[in-house]
């Protein structure tokens, strides 16, 4: 058994600022007694203990006092995207079977028509039933359920236990260290492992969280040039803009800011170079939905003697790679530990998450001889051109290098003599002509991973995560 992280955060340090939104603050033991008041206001609307029910809103402390009510009932929490689809929507309400939406009024206009479901006014205005909220939750209870990206396929419903989640907070805190006023700041949505990991850590750390309901540039600059924050998640997009911002204006991170955690794909070479001008320590980190959070982080130490890298395996957790003997090895990344998913739910609860323990991620990577973790691609998207591997990051982080070029994706085409070979899309800021992008290819690739064609489109396929859909390119020839 655990605590429950809010009754034990509040009995800690009350007093403690625990939240900030805009010019509203919240103590831990605020957060306690309203987090308390809506599980008294569910149980009236007849949300029962250790039912499956699934939220949807924008990052707002309402939302974040609704989880937490949900939590009190040690239900389990499917955490739906209000970025996707009304049928994307449908199928993960379908396919985790729950019996209710909680949902913030403003978003109720994007659940399917005949969706179950509760509003936050309604909940706020309900009567309250007192029931009880247990001090101590079991490891192994579900805490979230959250659907993967669907990069590669079907978003897949994870399992995200309370030891998952506290183990990977430990582990994160023991690779980046804590101080009592250290203030995060969250313009990562809360729905993602990204943005909950954050909430976890501060019940944990007894940190404050500054939250964004959207990532605002000028907030950001200003919050990390003046110090009022002092950590930051991010995808790559994001850096870049900050980064941009801060140039721009002239300014520097703060001595307070302590470090900036790009997740979710790789960054560019150029924005570590950026960033190290600046003084904004950044450290990249490798994780997925099934690891909750960071399963290996890069300390900022190594930031540029490392670029590329990972890092190392944090403290709990264990990775290897499939079949390799020596370092420099190519293969599925395996992840072991306390914070890797028991499983998944809905169409995919047969398929066992693990093998012997070890999580496949689908992702092809290597160690270096110091032991830093590389990753290089996603198994799926591996091109094999007349027996040789070309994978398709490689060819778009050249691509990406073309001042013309603003974004690219690559994918395989069948081929009757090489099998398969490359083909690229980009997205330009200029004109540009194909012998030019080959000229360019040619200087920095070898001649089988050099795309045989080049399409200029308008967009490239992504999903709710902003992630490009290599399997959806082709459908871009026509
Ligand atoms: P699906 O599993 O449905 O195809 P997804 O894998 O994109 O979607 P997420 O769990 O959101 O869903 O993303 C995790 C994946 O993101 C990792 O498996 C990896 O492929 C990629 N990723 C995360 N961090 C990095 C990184 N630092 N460098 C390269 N890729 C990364
Ligand atoms: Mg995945």
């Amino acid at each position: 058994m655990y605590p429950n992280w809010i009754l034990r955060r509040a009995y800690l340090t009350p007093h403690r600022t625990g939240l900030t939104f805009e010019n509203e603050s919240w103590t831990f033991e605020q957060i306690k007694q309203i987090s308390i008041k809506r599980t008294y206001q569910l149980a009236g609307l007849g949300i029962n203990h250790r039912q499956r029910i699934a939220v949807l809103g924008p990052s707002k402390p309402s939302l974040i006092f609704i989880m937490y009510a949900c939590m009190h009932l040690q239900c389990e929490m499917v955490m739906l995207n209000r970025k996707l689809s009304k049928s994307e929507l449908q199928y993960q309400i379908e396919d985790s079977q729950v019996e209710m939406v909680l949902v913030e009024d403003e978003d109720a206009h994007l659940l399917p028509a005949n969706t179950n479901h509760l509003l936050f006014s309604k909940i706020l205005e309900s009567a309250e039933e007192a029931v009880e909220i247990s001090e101590e939750w079991p490891s192994n209870q579900t805490t979230t359920i959250m659907y993967t990206s669907g990069t590669t396929g079907f978003p897949k419903g994870v399992r995200q236990t309370v030891e998952n989640h506290q183990s990977s907070a430990v582990s994160s805190v023991l690779n980046i260290g804590l101080s009592h006023d250290d203030v995060w700041l969250c313009a990562v949505p809360l729905f993602h492992i990204s943005g909950f990991s954050i909430l976890v850590r501060s019940l944990l750390y007894g940190n404050e969280v500054k939250l964004y309901q959207k990532f605002d540039q000028d907030g950001a600059v200003r919050d990390i040039s003046e110090g009022s924050v002092t950590h930051m998640s991010v995808v790559a997009v994001i850096l870049g803009r900050i980064l941009q911002g801060l140039e721009e204006k002239q300014l520097k991170a703060s001595p307070r800011f302590k470090v900036m955690l790009p997740g979710g794909g790789p960054v560019p070479v150029n924005y570590l170079e950026r960033a190290h001008k600046l003084g904004l320590a950044v450290c990249q980190t490798y994780g997925m939905t099934e690891t909750s959070s960071q399963t290996a982080t890069l300390s900022n130490a190594d930031a540029l003697r490392k670029i590329g890298s990972v890092g190392k395996p944090l403290f709990f957790n264990q990775i290897k790679i499939l079949d390799a003997t020596s370092p420099r090895t190519e293969g599925e990344i395996l992840i072991r530990g306390p914070h890797v998913t028991p499983g998944y739910i809905g169409r995919f609860a047969e398929r066992s998450s693990t093998i012997n323990g070890w999580l496949h991620t689908g992702d092809i990577g290597y160690f270096d001889e110091e032991g830093y973790l590389y990753v290089v691609d996603r198994r799926s998207d591996l091109i094999i051109s007349g027996g040789e591997n070309v994978y398709p990051a490689e060819v778009e982080n050249v691509l990406m290098g073309h001042p013309a070029v603003r974004e690219a994706g690559v994918c395989g085409i069948e081929h009757e003599v090489w099998g398969q070979v490359p083909v690229a899309f980009v997205v330009l800021k200029h004109d540009v002509t194909e012998e030019e992008l080959i000229a360019f290819c040619k200087e920095k690739l070898a001649k089988y991973k050099i795309p045989k064609q080049f399409y200029v489109v308008q967009a490239l396929p992504r999903n709710a995560s902003n992630k490009l859909m290599r399997r959806k390119l082709k459908e871009l020839m026509n």
